[in-house]
Formats: structure tokens, sequence, C-alpha cells
């Protein structure tokens, strides 16, 4: 697969290329140059597959001229090690379970696929190499919990001290081995200023390999397209429509749907499912893009006031909105909102959402009311107990927690302390080699 920038449709660049680099150096996001599709009958055939035979019939698709079947197979493999269910909760209203990660949200799938080809990659380089992330949260468990004991790997957490949820630290605190958790004594955009700083610094780059495990990364992009496809392997008729719902924040999720869609998935329309945070909804209603600070909510993951995302959708739809129209409608709302959401579907249908699905469920469930007749599968992005605060007020009892998250939870967190001062992690950093 060939890769060229938003910025400039000329750059040209390899997979390899794309996945060390992250972003291209005009600063535009990697997009394939052509996405390859399956021969139809392989969406009848696809029914007798397991999600990890799924996930290596794509990635083979994708990326036959990057790296030997082989190799990639046992890549594929070892990333997709857990599976994607697809629950029917109402008459045609399903439920596709991306929680069943380590991390327990679907950002475990791109980033283990990713730790993966990045060790695939790098394997000559006989030097050892360091993944910065800063995080608010959710994205340093998945990265932390994705590169875990990949060999040649050192991982760098850097987090804002007192400012993540207690679930959220022990995901990144307890691994040890290759992982190091830096809490921060400043806020999540002093992480981000320190871990900027240092990509830019000479002395360390001549020092150190540095990289980054960026969402927009491509080796996380392209992989999440395996669980829409393993979604619909488990329909069991496909006679009506099919619609997906996606809860959406930096709509790389959507992204990856969009490309799924285009590898053959039989869907008739997507589903954009946002909080108040409604950039997208508002421009596919208007025509006008208007990106503006995010507003705090209960759907945490998905308050993004400038989707980054989004200028790859814009691509695969030639920026037009006509045509945009034709293959996304979008749905926002409010915290009340998703609130009663939450208590009617566990009061009529027993089943628990978290606050990101169940903009999901709402926004299909209103689409198939008002518009189109059809059958409809949401995207749940987090298990809710990583959410039992507001779950367990709004339901009004508690809620399961899986056992990983609970042994999680019993293991002491290590770190490391340091100030907001950058001169603090460059002689960390140092101490390294
Ligand atoms: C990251 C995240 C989202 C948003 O996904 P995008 O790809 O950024 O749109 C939604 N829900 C949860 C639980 C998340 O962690």
């Amino acid at each position: 697969m060939r890769f060229y920038s938003t910025n400039n449709r000329k750059i040209n660049r390899s997979l390899r290329e794309a996945v060390i680099q992250g972003l291209a150096e005009d600063e535009g996001l990697f997009m394939p140059v052509h996405i390859p599709s399956f021969p139809p009958p392989f969406f009848d055939e696809i029914k007798k597959l397991s999600f990890s035979e799924i996930a290596v019939r794509t990635a083979i698709l994708y990326f036959r001229d990057d790296i030997p079947e082989d190799e990639l197979e046992a890549l594929t493999r070892d990333a997709i090690s857990f599976d994607t269910p697809l629950i029917q909760i109402q008459e045609g209203i399903f439920s596709l379970e991306l929680f069943h990660g380590p991390t327990l949200a679907f950002k475990d799938v791109g980033a283990r696929f990713m730790a993966r080809l990045l060790s695939y990659f790098i394997r000559d380089y006989n030097r050892e190499i360091h993944v910065l992330v800063a995080t608010s949260g959710d994205t340093g468990s998945a990265v932390a919990n994705g590169f875990w004991k990949v060999p040649g790997i050192s991982v760098h957490i850097l987090y804002p001290g007192g400012l993540v949820s207690p679930i959220q630290e022990n995901q990144f605190t307890t691994l040890g081995e290759n992982i190091t958790a830096l809490e921060v004594k400043g806020a999540f955009d002093d992480c981000q200023r320190l871990v900027k700083r240092a990509f830019l610094d000479k002395e360390l780059s001549d020092r150190l390999v540095l990289t980054s495990a960026n969402s927009i990364n491509v080796a996380r992009l392209l992989p999440q397209a395996f669980y829409y496809l393993n979604g619909y392997a488990q329909l069991e008729s496909t006679d009506q429509d099919l619609f997906i719902a996606v809860p959406s924040g930096n709509f790389g999720n959507l992204t990856a749907a969009m490309i799924a869609w285009k590898t053959g998935l039989p869907v008739k329309k997507l589903i954009a499912a946002t909080n108040v945070n409604d950039i997208v909804p508002e421009y596919l209603k208007t025509g006008h893009y208007d990106p503006r600070p995010s507003v705090p909510t209960i759907a945490n993951a998905m308050d993004v006031g400038n989707p980054s995302n989004f200028i790859r959708i814009l691509d695969l739809c030639n920026h037009s909105h006509a045509e945009i129209r034709k293959y996304l409608e979008g749905h926002a709302y409010t915290d009340d909102e998703i609130r009663h959401t939450i208590r009617n579907v566990y009061n009529k249908c027993s089943y628990v959402l978290d606050p990101h699905g169940a903009t999901g469920y709402q926004a299909l469930t209103d689409h198939l009311k008002n518009r189109e007749k059809g059958r409809g599968i949401f995207i749940e992005t987090a298990h809710p107990a990583k959410f039992a605060d507001i779950v367990e007020d709004v339901i009004g009892r508690r809620i399961n927690v899986p056992d990983s998250l609970r042994e999680t939870m019993e293991k002491m967190p290590v770190k490391r302390t340091i100030s907001a001062e950058y001169e603090d992690l460059k002689n960390y950093l140092l101490s390294l080699q």
C-alpha cells in the first residue's frame, strides 16, 4: 500500500515510511493512494471466519506488497487476540462490542497492531526505539498495553498527575517491563508540550531513536477496518439494508468504517454520533465546517472541537458536501439525552451502555425510526465499567467489573514523578542510553 499526504497528492510513501514517520513532512495525514477491495463472494464466505481470520485476510489484502504473508499473518494473529462480539439487543439493533481487549476500549485494536508492525519494521535497527506519548487517559493505556513486552521498543507515558481516573492510571502504571509511567506535575497541555519539545531536540535525537504512537498513524487507523467486517460476518441474515452508527470524537473510527466500506462491506449508510461537540453533524446539516474549543461532557473521549481525522473523510468524498451526504448522517446528543438513553436501554433491554456507545445507539435508532428502514449496528467503544460512576448513578445498580480490570486495580502503581520543566524530561531520557 502506498500513501499520499492530505496536503499534497504527489507525496508517495511506503507503509514502512508512513508508519515510522507518523505525520507527513508537510504535516498532512497519510492516506492510501488506493484502497483494495475483496471480490463480492468473500462477503458470503466471511460468515465462516473468526475475527482473527478476517483480520489476517484484510491485512493481506492491504499490505501484501509491504510484508511477506507469513510474517503479516503472524503479527496480525498476535495483535488480534480477542473477539468483537455482535450482540442483538432489540429487533434489528445490534451492539458491536469493541471492549474485550486489555484496556476495555476499541483503541486496543489499533495500538496492538501498530506496536507489532513497528517492531517488524525496525527489527534490524539494532537500537532500542523509544515511544513517547502524552495522554489525558485512554490513549496512554491502550498504547502502553499494545506495546507491552514488544521487543525493541520502550514506551514512556507522560500524564498529568491527579487528572486521570484511578482506573486509567492503573492501566498504565502497573505493567512494568518496557513501559514507564511518568507522572507530570502539571496539566495535559504540559505533557504534550514536553513531548513535542523532545521530538524537536537535536541533542536527544542524536543519541536516542524517538517516535510517537499518535492516533493519526495509519498503523492504528487501518486495522480498525477489521472489526467492521467482523461485525458484518456475525449478522445472521443480510437481506435488509445495513446502517452502522459510530460514536465519534477525532473521527478515526468513522474513517476506518469508510475504508471498510471501500473494501466492499455492504453498508447503506454510516451515521456519525457525537456529544454536544457537534462540529461534524453541523457540517452535514449546513455545509459549514466550524471547529471550536471542545466542551466537557460525560462521553469525554469524544470531547473534540477540531476532529483531526475529518480531513481524511473529506478526501475520501472529494471534498464535496453533496457526496459526503450520500455516505454519512450525523446526530448529536446532550449529557441529559445520553443519560436518558442509558436508562432507557437498561430498563427495556437489560443492556448496559457506556456513555459513548449510548450516542451510537440513539443515533442509530433515531435514524431507523425517522429516516430510512433497515437494520443497524452501533459501535460500543468502551466497557461501561470504565465509566462506572456515571453509569451506576443512572441505572441505580452496581455494574460487573471484568476480572482483568479488577486485577489491574489490585496491583501497585509504579511511576516516576517529574516536574513540568523540560530539563527534567530531558535528563530522564538521556539517562536511558
Ligand atoms: C477514542 C474514543 C472515542 C472516539 O473515537 P474517534 O476515533 O476519536 O472518533 C469514542 N469512544 C471511546 C470510548 C474512545 O476511547
